[in-house]
């Protein structure tokens, strides 16, 4: 049955060439599911998994926008409405100079399994453009993304297809982005999830995709026998993911010395101090470094990588993909770091995986360990159907029960195929499990 892998592999390399991190991701899904179309020849026979991995349907457009000083600047805009086989299409917009088709092929095509974890009713999709928020003022950032809906409003709807927030794009974003499409469709809908309380948002959202990699990670630190309580934990990034996976972590007992954004990282023994890092990066968006300035024995260093080499008993990088590479994953062994769990999509490359699991670490791949933010859209979306709002801590509960499960899948699929302990592949058959036996169902759409 590998040769059915390997052939679907090798077109999906031709077909989408140039999109290395899209061809990442589909590899490692792949070869999680060798034993699965051994057991399941229908898979093959219905063509199963080229439809897969070809996105339903792909959308780019062009958004032309005016800055400050009357300049026009044109940039694109994409959104991949990958599979739509359990529910509407659901997943994050990203902006940030990077995007390009491959990226928003990659983290929607993780996305679907993502969803399916979460055992709620949505598809997977992702969208986001080449824009860089970085240094834009208020009234920039509401007109790139009144653009922006200008041409995708035709393709979501809280049916269809409920997009949300992603790498620089926060409850301002989604505001701005929810009032263009109210404006033109005349809809107060959930079509976006993310959005502020006052208008439809959940309570937790903020919070959910951080807590829930803690209360992923808590899961896979209890079937060690231990807890956060006492340990020292590294968080990368200083984002929405990194600042909650912080404060969870904390709650917990454990200790956070290490934080970063892009051009480098904070250094506290005593404890990042979390009030400071959310005045700083929430409230002025302003750099990581600022930290030193009010902390003077915390230390400052240039560059993302060095985060890992600061001894820890759990990792959680939180920042973007590919930011922990093999050495830095035998650094943080080395240290004694028994536990990692994955805030955001893909950030430790293929080797850095295989290192984690190869020597005994625990290790949370992101499509589980962070699908608590897209559990809580979900819920948001409930919410927004019920015309209801649920409180803090009934929502709280919901994510902490849907992580729970997400970890019980994902164990319960590495040990039903074979490879006891490798959440990578639970994660990646149980969530693909859901998928097929749906699309199966639904016949050859
Ligand atoms: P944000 O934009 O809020 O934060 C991203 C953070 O990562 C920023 O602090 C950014 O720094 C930093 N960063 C970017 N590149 C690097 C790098 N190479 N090294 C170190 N730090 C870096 O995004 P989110 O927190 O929302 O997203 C983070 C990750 O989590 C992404 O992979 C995203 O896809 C994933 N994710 C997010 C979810 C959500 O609900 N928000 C849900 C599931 C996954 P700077 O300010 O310098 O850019």
């Amino acid at each position: 049955m590998s040769r059915y892998v390997e052939s679907v592999l090798e077109v999906v390399k031709n077909r989408n060439a140039g999109e290395p991190e899209f061809h990442q991701a589909v590899q490692e899904v792949l070869d999680s599911l060798r034993p699965v179309f051994s057991r399941h020849p229908e898979f093959e026979a219905s063509g199963l998994l080229e439809r897969i991995v070809e996105p339903e349907r792909q959308i780019f457009f062009r958004v032309p926008w005016q800055d400050d000083h009357g300049k026009v600047h044109v940039n694109r805009g994409f959104r991949v409405e990958f599979n739509s086989a359990l529910g509407p299409y659901k997943g994050g917009i990203r902006f940030h100079p990077s995007v390009y088709i491959g990226i928003i092929k990659f983290l929607g095509f993780e996305q679907i399994f993502k969803n399916s974890l979460t055992g709620l009713m949505m598809g997977g999709g992702k969208g986001g453009s080449d824009f860089d928020p970085k240094g834009k003022s208020d009234s920039e950032i509401m007109r790139f993304c009144q653009s922006f809906m200008n041409e995708l409003y035709r393709h979501i709807g809280a049916d269809t297809d409920v997009p949300a927030g992603d790498i620089g794009v926060g409850g301002r974003e989604v505001g701005f982005m929810f009032g263009q499409y109210k404006k033109l469709t005349g809809l107060f809908t959930g079509v976006l999830t993310g959005k502020g309380l006052d208008y439809g948002g959940s309570l937790v959202r903020t919070e959910a995709t951080g807590y829930g990699t803690v209360y992923f990670c808590e899961e896979m630190l209890k079937k060690r026998g231990t807890s956060f309580e006492g340990k020292t934990v590294v968080v990368s990034g200083s984002g929405n993911v990194a600042i909650y996976a912080h404060e969870k972590a904390t709650q917990m007992g454990a200790k956070v010395v290490a934080m970063s954004d892009s051009n480098g990282y904070i250094y506290d023994k005593d404890g990042i101090d979390l009030n400071l890092v959310k005045q700083l990066k929430e409230v002025e968006r302003k750099r990581i470094k600022e930290y030193v300035k009010e902390h003077k024995n915390a230390a400052y260093s240039e560059g993302c990588n060095g985060i890992w080499s600061i001894k820890c008993d759990v990792a959680l990088p939180c920042a973007t993909q590919n930011e922990l590479d093999g050495a830095a994953a035998k650094t943080l062994i080395k240290n004694g770091c028994i536990a990692v769990a994955e805030g955001a999509n893909m950030p430790c490359t293929p080797d850095a995986a295989k290192a984690f699991v190869d020597n005994k670490v625990s290790f949370g791949p992101g499509k589980a360990a962070n699908a608590g933010g897209v559990a809580t859209s979900g819920l948001e979306m409930a919410q927004n159907s019920q015309r209801m709002k649920w409180t803090f801590e009934e929502t709280d509960l919901q994510l902490h029960r849907i992580m729970v499960n997400i970890y019980n899948s994902a164990k319960e699929a590495a040990d039903e195929y074979g490879t006891p302990g490798n959440l990578i592949n639970g994660a990646n058959i149980a969530g693909f499990m859901k998928v097929a036996r749906a699309m199966m169902a639904q016949g050859l759409v």
